[in-house]
Order: structure tokens, then sequence, then C-alpha cells
């Protein structure tokens, strides 16, 4: 788990906008500007494009786990 505090200092790789955390996206925080998933290992956000994850609408949790 993150803590409120950690994901409040975090910023989009892409856009630099603020990241959200949502618990029901355990593994995952997510830029609500440019809608991209980062992943969390080890709670630690991985903040790299090329580990993100585009959020369409067709892209549910499902598919990406
Ligand atoms: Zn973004």
């Amino acid at each position: 788990m993150l803590t409120e505090a950690l994901i409040n200092i975090l910023a989009c790789p892409s856009c630099h906008h603020e990241l959200s955390y949502d618990a029901n996206l355990d593994q995952y925080c997510e830029c609500k500007t440019c809608h991209t998933l980062y992943s969390i290992k080890n709670s630690i956000p991985i903040l790299l494009k090329n580990e993100s994850k585009p959020m369409t609408s067709n892209n549910t949790l499902e598919q990406i786990t």
C-alpha cells in the first residue's frame, strides 16, 4: 500500500500532473489527466513510460493484470 503522503508528491512523467492512487487498483497509480496507469512494485511506483499502461474504454483492469 502507498501512503497518501507519498502519492501526493508524485507526478506523472508524461504530463507532470499529480497522480492518484486507488486502493481498488492495488498495484497501480493513475494519472487522471492523461489516463495512464503506472505499476507499483514493492510499494514503489514505477514512473516510467515503458512501464505504463494507457487507460482506454477497452482496456479494463482485468486485461492489464
Ligand atoms: Zn499524466
